[in-house]
């Protein structure tokens, strides 16, 4: 790719994740929201198109692609619906940390069953007592024979209660990031439970529980890498997860300035259609710039990941914030452009806000994105 146009293939991949949402998500988003409906089937179908392993190794049944096609993928599924589309980033990012850090018997124990969706995982770092200050995490397990028995509660876990597979961060060691690994916590374990189904502003076609692990014991063979490893797997799992978070409301975004448009068009006021009074036109005109600004940027940060430049992990951060600043924006203008018809379910208008106001704070607040972009500023 040059950094100005995506090669035919992109433009494929694109078009055939497009066509996936528009005639897969789209039409059944606004009824998923309201019955907090998880559709895992149709997430199987994605996973035929190789949309459930994107950048896992051909080896194991992934589709080998790069963080880009991933971006442009999770962009266009979130087109039809940005919840959908988040719960398939995070199942692709935990399963990536199998593939990236996991033993080849590990990778060819799990990952062919996750690249099909058949089991699906979920990322478990957060806990009710350390988000974004995620290295203070307390879930303990100590080590017993070949098991590690494991106690702590995992908060916020996207999936939970349905996932087969649970990317655990755990301390093994002392206080601080050197003191914790990460253990892939299979769902039928003895002693793993989980919370009530949150009640929650958006991301309602995808589940978020508790984890609770009360003495669960996990053999030490489902550890990724030593011991001490896990805080660097968990965020390098999260350079690339929040640039698909970033697509995914860039998708939000674009979807709520499309129907925008179409309504615009439409609508009369003053004899006159919306689009006809210039104060609309330049804000569907900025809308546009801004989507197009954040999308080049993000592509850049994704372009970046896939070399391994040394600040990638910065450009990730600054590109997470705008996509998910500026996509809630273009969408809540969207609403506002929709008159009070935006705040009604049938537009499928607020929905797109409601979910995309959590890209603001999950994979790391944007508050955290601007610390990892001073630390290197300031720290220099
Ligand atoms: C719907 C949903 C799904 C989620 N899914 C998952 C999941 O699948 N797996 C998972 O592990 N987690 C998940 N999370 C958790 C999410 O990543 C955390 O909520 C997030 O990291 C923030 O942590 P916190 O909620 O504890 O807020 P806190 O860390 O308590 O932060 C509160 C406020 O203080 C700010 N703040 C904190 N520290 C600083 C600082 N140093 N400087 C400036 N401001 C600061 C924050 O930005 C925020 O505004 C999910 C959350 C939600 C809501």
């Amino acid at each position: 790719m040059t950094p100005f146009a995506l090669s035919e293939d992109h433009v494929a991949i694109r078009d055939m994740a497009r066509a996936f949402a528009a005639e897969k998500l789209a039409p059944h988003a606004v009824r998923w929201d309201e019955e907090k409906h998880f559709p895992v089937d149709v997430m199987r179908e994605a996973a035929e198109l190789g949309m459930g392993g994107v950048y896992i190794s051909e080896d194991v049944g992934g589709s080998g692609l790069g963080r880009l096609e991933a971006a442009l993928i999770f962009e266009a599924l979130a087109t039809g619906c940005p919840t959908v589309s988040a719960y398939v980033s995070i199942h692709n990012m935990a399963a990536w940390m199998i593939d990236r850090f996991g033993s080849d018997a590990q990778r060819r124990r799990w990952l062919p069953g996750l690249v099909m969706m058949e089991s699906l995982a979920s990322y478990c770092l957060t806990e009710p007592g350390a988000g974004s200050d995620a290295a203070a995490l307390k879930t303990r397990a100590r080590r017993e024979g070949d098991h590690y028995v494991v106690d702590g509660v995992k908060q916020f876990i996207s999936g939970a209660g349905v996932s087969d597979l649970y990317v655990t961060m755990v301390r093994t060691g002392d206080e601080g990031a050197g003191g914790i690994s990460t253990l892939v916590i299979e769902k039928d374990t003895p002693g793993l439970s989980f919370g009530a189904n949150e009640r929650k502003m958006g991301w309602n076609a995808q589940p978020t529980r508790q984890v609770i692990l009360e003495g669960a014991r996990v053999p030490v063979e489902n550890r990724l890498s030593d011991e001490g490893m896990g805080f660097r797997i968990a965020m390098a799992g999260l350079d690339g997860g929040r640039l698909n978070i970033g697509a995914c409301s860039l998708g939000g975004a674009d979807a709520a300035l499309e129907k925008s448009l179409a309504y615009a068009r439409e609508r009369r006021a003053f004899g006159k259609a919306l689009s006809d009074f210039q104060a609309l036109q330049f804000k569907l005109a900025d809308m546009a710039t801004e989507l197009e600004a954040s999308r080049s940027f993000l592509w850049r940060a994704a372009a970046a990941l896939d070399a391994g430049a040394p600040d990638a992990t910065k450009l990730c951060a600054m590109a997470k914030r705008v996509a998910t600043d500026r996509g809630f924006e273009i969408a809540n203008e969207a609403l506002q452009i929709h008159g009070g018809y935006g705040y009604l379910a049938d537009y499928g208008i607020e929905k797109i806000v409601r979910d995309l106001r959590v890209h603001q704070i999950l994979e790391g607040t944007n508050e955290i994105m601007r610390v990892i972009v001073a630390r290197g500023l300031v720290g220099r």
